[in-house]
């Protein structure tokens, strides 16, 4: 299906967000099924383990954004911490395997400042003990300057296993990602999911698409890993692009997509010999993440939902996909 030529969502799109509160949360569990992977550390691992036998990455994210106490964002961290414990224990290789994201939001920031700082440096230092790498996700824009700061601070420190992640909606990311190429940072780059006021974020995708391209070139000239995370082809093209013009090594870019979403062009591209991770979510707090993503973007519950329909056809019509 044709994405819109813009982020403003379809009617039917914000029809459909309506419908979640009233969707049973069995139902709400098998829409989002195949994008999480599960409630369990071992269902995480198993996930992990899978994509690496295909040559893929992974970055796990353990689900408990938007939390408000003190003892939730320690739980948080505990479960980062375990999960890098039981990383530690995998013989696939490093790189692939070893790669957590994190939601600041859900190890502290907005509570405390000290306790969002010091609960990422644990999860950096452990991480650092095992040779991987810690990715801050980008949420939305009133935690713009606090993610980017506290980003900055840990470096500072010391914690150079760290990446950040910009997105191309918001018009200052150009000049953010002037300033993380100047200091030689890893980033991913993303459109953006959040519903973000026009005064500060580009609704047009046109211009969204110029802006992220124009990012990940900046990245590259600077010589800086970049992440490219996105489904769209348009961008896809855009990249691949990019890459074969700068002549870019694999050890200076991966493609970047969704446990679940995707997954034809995903493996083309790996099968291209391109280097691609996967954003692997899970945790006890599924419902919550299924139904803040959905209703925080309802063009992704468009998505979901034309995806769910068309999943159901195949298993009508006996597993024949047209
Ligand atoms: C690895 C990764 C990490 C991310 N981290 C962040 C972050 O830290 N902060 C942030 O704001 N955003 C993050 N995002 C989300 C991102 O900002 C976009 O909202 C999301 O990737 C959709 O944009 P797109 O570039 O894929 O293009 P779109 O035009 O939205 O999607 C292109 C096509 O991909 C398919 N598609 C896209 N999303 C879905 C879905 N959920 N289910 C089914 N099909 C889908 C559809 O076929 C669609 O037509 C992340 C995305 C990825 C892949």
């Amino acid at each position: 299906m044709t994405p819109p030529a813009t982020t403003e969502p379809r009617l039917q799109d914000k029809a459909i967000v309506k419908t979640i509160p009233l969707l049973p949360r069995g139902l709400v569990k098998r829409i989002s099924a195949p994008y999480i992977a599960g409630e369990s550390l071992d269902e995480a691992i198993a996930t992990v383990r899978a994509l690496a036998a295909r040559g893929m990455g992974s970055t796990l994210d353990v689900l408990g954004e938007a939390i408000s106490r003190r003892d939730e964002a320690i739980a948080t961290r505990d479960a980062y911490l375990a999960a890098i414990e039981q990383m530690a224990t995998l013989e696939e290789a490093t790189p692939l395997v070893r790669n957590v994201s994190v939601k600041l939001t859900a190890v502290g920031l907005g509570i405390d400042d000290r306790l969002v700082h010091d609960n990422v440096a644990a999860i950096a230092s452990a991480m650092a003990k095992i040779g991987g790498f810690v990715r801050i996700d980008m949420e939305d824009s009133p935690y713009t300057d606090a993610t980017l700061e506290l980003f900055r601070a840990l470096r500072a420190e010391g914690h150079d296993n760290l990446g950040i992640v910009v997105q191309a909606y918001l018009k200052r990311t150009k000049a953010d990602v002037e300033q993380l190429a100047a200091e030689g940072a890893r980033v991913r780059v993303v459109k953006g999911i959040y519903v973000e006021p026009e005064a500060i974020a580009w609704r047009d995708m046109e211009t969204i698409n110029r802006n992220y391209v124009d990012l990940c070139r900046i990245l590259a000239e600077a010589g800086c890993h970049a992440a490219y995370a996105t489904h769209d082809d348009v961008l896809i093209t855009g990249c691949l692009d990019l890459v074969d013009k700068l002549g870019l090594s694999p050890e200076l870019y991966e493609f970047q997509m969704l446990l679940g979403v995707r997954e034809g062009r995903r493996d083309d591209l790996v099968d291209q010999g391109h280097p691609m991770r996967v954003y692997v979510p899970f945790g006890a707090q599924w419902y919550e993440y299924s139904v803040r993503r959905l209703r925080e973007n309802p063009r992704v519950a468009g998505h979901v939902a034309r995806e769910t329909i068309t999943s159901w056809r195949r298993l009508l019509s006996g597993g024949r996909t047209s």
